[in-house]
């Protein structure tokens, strides 16, 4: 790790604390392979580990360290942010994936229920979460509202002690693994957009829950279409006020941006953490290195592969001294994600006509083009590059608001897609 800010005593000695537990349950030899640099004798650690995703899960959620700012009562340590920012740290140098198979219930849901929920949804959902037992999904976006969110058309209406639910999401991530769903529904639709939604916790396995996969261009299906139809959620599983969820949504799509600032979303990393060092794989795709015309590219995505770790340090150093998150995030989610494509897309076609066609067995050239085709999403994932654009604008640079047409009007008399 180059950029670093110098550990105080405090911080030096949980970061050595949380490098004895890594240590105790990490396979031997792997932490000596990555701190000698020795990428053959790393490679045989990992496949005599033979690396299981779920149970690296349950491991770190059982210490607190999965969530060190949840209260300790319900899994956390109670801690401060810096520790977060320490454990991030030694997971990303020991190539061990951030979070886990259960990013959304650990990023999202568990911080959304610390915040809104009753006690007795903090007892029933959090630990579950963090042990893996219990995957969560984020049932917010729908067909005709991605962006502009608060517009969504999923009806909730009470009958009794229940809600009766109907509708469809869609890009629902991870939904087919999923025990509960973040769900917001609107329940009035006589008030102005944000005013008429509630909040709910969505049994994916409830009659009227369908789940189907949608595959993306990469050939695997991460994301899912799903429909609901007279889905009845007890009022038990309301969280927050009728009427009040666009507050309450809007502490998951806080957390959303938070825990995915400076993650790599590919499926692979954040489930079995990296293989190699991205820079020394990237160099590795990259055939005719003696070409000057592409030792200059080379280089210059080194520069920017600089601005963007020094961008990174700054925010982890604000973060450290106890500042809350600030515009830095946006800033490197938007450099991060076109970076990303333009890095991959020179990838590719540096690697001439063996990018698009490769023997079965060339494991390399099927990653490579597998990464290049699933850096289309991070534009468009946790909010577009459009839409961060317009909030760096109107909250870093003090820019005029975007135009909102319907303010004020009730959603019912509001034109939608
Ligand atoms: C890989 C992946 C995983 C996802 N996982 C989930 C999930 O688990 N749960 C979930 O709920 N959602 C999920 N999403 C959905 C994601 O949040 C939405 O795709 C995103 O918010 C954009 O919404 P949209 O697709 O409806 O596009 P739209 O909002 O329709 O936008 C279309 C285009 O118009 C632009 N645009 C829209 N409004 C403006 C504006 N005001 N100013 C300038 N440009 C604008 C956008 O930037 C975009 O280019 C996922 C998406 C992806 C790609």
């Amino acid at each position: 790790m180059k950029w670093r800010v110098e550990d105080t005593e405090e911080r030096a000695e949980f970061r050595a604390g949380f490098r004895d537990f890594l240590g105790s349950v990490l396979p031997a030899g792997w932490m000596a392979a990555i701190d000698a640099g020795d990428e053959d004798a790393f490679e045989a650690a990992r496949e005599a580990a033979q690396w299981n995703p779920l149970a690296w899960t349950g491991t770190l959620g059982a210490t607190g360290f999965a969530a060190p700012l949840w209260p300790r009562e319900y899994g956390g340590l109670s801690g401060e942010t810096w520790m977060q920012q320490v454990i991030r740290e030694e997971l990303r140098h020991y190539r061990l994936p951030l979070i886990g198979i259960n990013l959304l219930g650990v990023g999202l849901a568990g911080p959304t229920i610390i915040e809104h929920g009753t006690e007795a949804q903090k007892e029933r959902y959090l630990k579950p979460i963090l042990s893996g037992g219990e995957i969560w999904c984020q049932l917010f976006s729908e067909p005709g509202s991605g962006s502009d969110l608060a517009s969504l058309s999923t009806r909730a209406v009470r009958d009794g002690d229940e809600w009766v639910v109907n509708g469809q999401k869609v890009w629902t991530t991870i939904a087919q693994f999923a025990k509960w769903g973040m769900l917001v529904a609107r329940t009035d639709p006589e008030v102005p957009k944000h005013e008429g939604l509630t909040y709910f916790i969505c049994d994916m396995h409830a009659p009227g829950v369908e789940v189907r996969p949608l595959k993306q261009l990469t050939g695997t299906a991460e994301f899912n279409e799903v429909y609901l139809s007279d889905v009845r959620i007890p009022d038990e599983r309301r969280l927050g006020d009728v009427g009040d969820g666009w507050r309450v949504a809007r502490t998951t799509l806080m957390n959303e941006r938070a825990t995915l600032a400076g993650l790599s979303l590919d499926p692979a990393s954040i489930m079995g953490g990296a293989r190699k060092d991205p820079w020394q794989s990237f160099l590795a795709d990259i055939p005719h290195t003696s070409d000057p015309v592409v030792r200059q590219q080379v280089a210059q995505f080194y520069i920017e592969q600089e601005v963007k770790e020094i961008t990174a340090f700054r925010a982890s150093s604000a973060r450290l001294s106890g500042a809350a998150p600030g515009p830095e995030g946006s800033v490197n989610k938007v450099f991060n994600a076109e970076y990303n494509q333009r890095r991959t897309e020179f990838a590719v076609t540096a690697g001439g006509p063996g990018a698009v066609a490769w023997a079965p067995e060339d494991n390399a050239a099927e990653a490579r083009a597998h990464s290049f085709l699933r850096a289309r999403a991070g534009t468009i994932e946790g909010g577009t590059s459009e839409i961060l654009r317009n909030q760096i604008a109107e909250r870093v640079l003090g820019l005029p608001r975007d135009v909102e047409v319907d303010k004020g009007q009730p959603w019912s008399e509001i034109l939608r897609n």
